[in-house]
């Protein structure tokens, strides 16, 4: 075998990265900045064995970096970020090793990121009140094919130089409660959940650590997620070790991931750091009956 580099990582593995998986990953279908063959590329250098690619609402990246995948060894996953409403909270659900063909998911998916457009221009009239002349356009630009969302919003107000940095654009206009706020449409948790499950896929509670309470986690649990993101670069070594102990408590499965956003958003660190074993995604695998 070929030797590679041992390396610390911050999932709390010593180990190099092959038999590993990242499996939360952006790319410009989404937030990324990467497009699926520059990430699948990546993610061989790094000698990773599989990715999964998790986009907000669209799956348009994966067959691109399956025919990558292919090519280069690396497994990919079908993975897919939704967001949905737990009260008043914004929560995010992973979707794995579901149908990407599946039409009644697709439909959803389109549906979703037209409500996402409507919401940018929402946004795009609040600024344009608040005496920031941003344009719709500039934010479509930002956006490309991909969903667009607030990261889309924050690069075009950065571009026209309304805001000094990315960051910024979120604490002075975007961030929740923020002047140009504006909700996005959202399911409730046990619509994600149906619909993942509808489509033969599996369902985690996406980084629970950011901003959710207990009470929120068992909420979560009980919709009927299959299992938690316990590795994720917003948790601490005493987080996952938490979320880890729910996990086989309730018998759920985990996950794990970067949240690669492709290295603009000041996250190039994470990539390689936060990954699972490859047996973790076999656990999942055999949750799988279709
Ligand atoms: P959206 O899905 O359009 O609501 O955008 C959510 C994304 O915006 C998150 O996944 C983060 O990447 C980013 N984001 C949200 N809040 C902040 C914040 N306060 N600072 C920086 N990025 C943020
Ligand atoms: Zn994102
Ligand atoms: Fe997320
Ligand atoms: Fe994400």
């Amino acid at each position: 075998m070929e030797a590679m580099e041992e390396m610390e990582t911050r999932d709390g593995s010593v180990s190099s990265a092959q038999d590993r998986a990242d499996l939360h990953t952006h790319t410009t279908w989404s937030d990324g900045s990467l497009s699926p063959e520059e990430l699948v590329q990546k993610a061989a250098g790094a000698g990773l064995s599989a990715i999964a690619i998790a986009d907000h609402d669209n799956v348009g990246g994966l067959a691109e970096a399956a025919e990558v995948g292919r090519t280069v060894g690396v497994e990919v996953i079908a993975g897919l970020e939704l967001s949905a409403s737990l009260g008043e909270k914004d929560v995010h659900i992973l979707a794995y090793f579901f149908d990407p063909a599946d039409s009644r998911l697709l439909e959803y998916l389109e549906f979703f990121r037209r409500e996402r457009l409507k919401r940018a221009e929402r946004i795009v009239r609040k600024l344009n009140g608040l005496d920031v002349p941003l344009t719709l356009e500039s934010v479509l630009d930002q956006a490309g094919i991909g969903s667009v969302g607030r990261p889309h919003i924050a690069n075009a107000l950065v571009e026209e130089g309304y805001t000094s940095n990315y960051h910024e654009a979120f604490s002075k206009y975007l961030g929740s409660g923020g002047p140009a706020y504006e909700k996005k449409y959202q399911v409730s948790p046990e619509e994600a959940v149906r619909l993942i499950a509808r489509a033969g896929g599996l369902s985690f509670f996406a980084h629970p650590g950011k901003h959710t309470t207990e009470a929120d986690l068992l909420a979560m649990i009980n919709v009927g997620l299959d299992g938690i993101e316990v590795v994720h670069p917003s948790h601490s070594p005493a987080m996952q070790q938490h979320y880890r102990s729910v996990v086989s408590q309730y018998f759920l499965l985990e996950s794990g991931g970067s949240d690669f956003h492709g290295g603009k958003k000041n996250d190039n660190g994470v990539f390689g750091s936060f990954t699972v074993p490859m047996s973790v995604v076999d656990e999942m695998r055999r949750r799988c009956f279709r």
